[in-house]
């Protein structure tokens, strides 16, 4: 329930960000997003909270989002006990890229400017 009032939220934003910066062009919008997205994740150092140990790697997963699975998506993974840390805000803005689509997607494609 909550998740979902956020997810709302959320694709306001998008909305109103797209409209201020990209004369409401959400799709170009969440294209720099996650380009943007992509090019910032950190070598990220903090503890897993499974197992303890500083040991999340930069990867990616593929993962089902909507109704479609995508690829490659990037995330942060520990390798110690495996435990993935998934970047909800990606997520959001992926779901609202690829929309209805089914079948694979590759996320490197929603990377591509149209
Ligand atoms: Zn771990």
């Amino acid at each position: 329930m909550c998740l979902m009032r956020r997810e709302v939220n959320l694709n306001s934003m998008i909305t109103l960000k797209a409209r201020i910066a990209f004369n409401g062009d959400v799709e170009k919008l969440i294209n720099a997003a996650v380009a943007e997205y992509k090019a910032t994740l950190p070598e990220d150092k903090s503890a897993c909270p499974k197992c303890g140990q500083q040991a999340y790697q930069v990867t990616t997963i593929t993962i089902p989002i909507a109704k479609a699975v995508v690829k490659n998506v990037p995330t942060w993974k520990c390798s110690n006990c495996g435990d993935i840390l998934y970047g909800l805000r990606l997520l959001a803005d992926i779901e609202s890229v690829i929309g209805d689509a089914t079948g694979e997607i590759d996320f490197n494609d929603l990377l591509k400017p149209n």
